[in-house]
């Protein structure tokens, strides 16, 4: 597959609108692949939760914890070797990656603002090994599970 070639031949006809289910598609593989992974350890989520800022991908609502998951191409992931940058209309796309990082970075602030904790998954690290991080969500779930027991929240806040 040769995302770059691909993108950047069909940069001129697209819509905006074209350009933006490309960033924010649901149910991509690595999302499927994922939230198989964490089924298959019992974890219960909601998938792309609209009632929260930024429409997270998986959400664990007693936990609070929102996950992401992006595509390296898309969404920039630092130091991958998908993270390229087409060579045509170098600045367009400049604009566009920028403009969808500081996207990210608005959503997992306001979901930190209104008490969520943000996970964010890489494709390529689920294409790599899905389960590995399927259990990484898990622990980090875990943690958030002993810090809600503590705080003794009464529960039907959660669902505001
Ligand atoms: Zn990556």
């Amino acid at each position: 597959m040769n995302l770059e070639s691909r993108s950047a031949a069909k940069t001129k006809s697209w819509t905006v609108s074209e350009r933006m289910a490309a960033v924010r598609q649901k149910n991509t593989r690595p999302e499927i692949a994922l939230a198989t992974e964490l089924a298959k350890l019992r974890r219960v989520m909601r998938r792309h939760d609209a009632s929260l800022p930024g429409t997270p991908d998986i959400i664990f609502p007693r936990a609070r914890l929102a996950v992401f998951v992006h595509g390296c191409f898309w969404h920039r992931h630092c130091g991958c070797r998908r993270a390229t940058s087409p060579r045509s209309n170098a600045a367009f796309w400049a604009a566009k990656f920028q403009a969808n990082v500081r996207r990210d970075d608005r959503k997992a602030r306001k979901l930190r603002t209104v008490g969520w904790s943000v996970f964010v998954v890489w494709e390529c690290q689920i294409e790599k090994d899905p389960s590995r991080q399927a259990r990484r969500i898990s622990a980090a779930l875990r943690r958030r599970g002993a810090v809600h027991d503590k705080s003794a929240r009464p529960t039907s806040r959660a669902r505001a």
